[in-house]
């Protein structure tokens, strides 16, 4: 299913650890609108400004988010939030800055494991109902 033109429900749905797991991680139409949503609003323009991205974890269900770890109110578990790998830190400064300058988001996050690690992504949300607070947390730390 196409979620926006360059964008597939697909890219949303797929988790290494899932498969690994035999954990079901099947998004209801609820979960659907909302990634239809956050492609819309932040993907495809990012997407149009900077060329191919990669989505290294979208839709998360209930147990595929515990089983990665994720917080008990992820927003990945309502279709509302994704992760954005970047290519390096250059070009994950410019996607940051970029997704900055949208005019409606909920939460924009650049994100690494820990204080040594050097591996980084970016995870941005927004709600299709409810109040976007255009939250920026310009570093965390997820497992200390
Ligand atoms: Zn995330």
């Amino acid at each position: 299913m196409q979620l926006s033109k360059n964008f597939h429900l697909a890219e949303f749905v797929r988790s290494d650890t899932a498969i690994r797991r035999g954990i079901d991680n099947t998004p209801n139409i609820q979960h659907i609108m909302n990634l239809k949503f956050l492609c819309e609003n932040i993907l495809q323009p990012l997407r149009d400004k900077f060329g191919p991205i990669v989505i290294s974890s979208g839709f998360r269900s209930f147990a595929l988010n515990k089983a990665v770890g994720g917080s008990a109110s992820s927003q990945h578990m309502q279709g509302e939030a994704c992760d954005i790998r970047i290519p390096s830190t250059e070009k994950g400064k410019e996607y940051f800055e970029f997704l900055k300058s949208l005019p409606v988001f909920d939460q924009l996050i650049w994100e690494r494991l820990n204080p040594q690690s050097s591996f980084y992504w970016i995870h941005v949300s927004i709600k299709r109902r409810g109040n976007n607070r255009k939250q920026v947390i310009p570093l965390l730390d997820k497992y200390k």
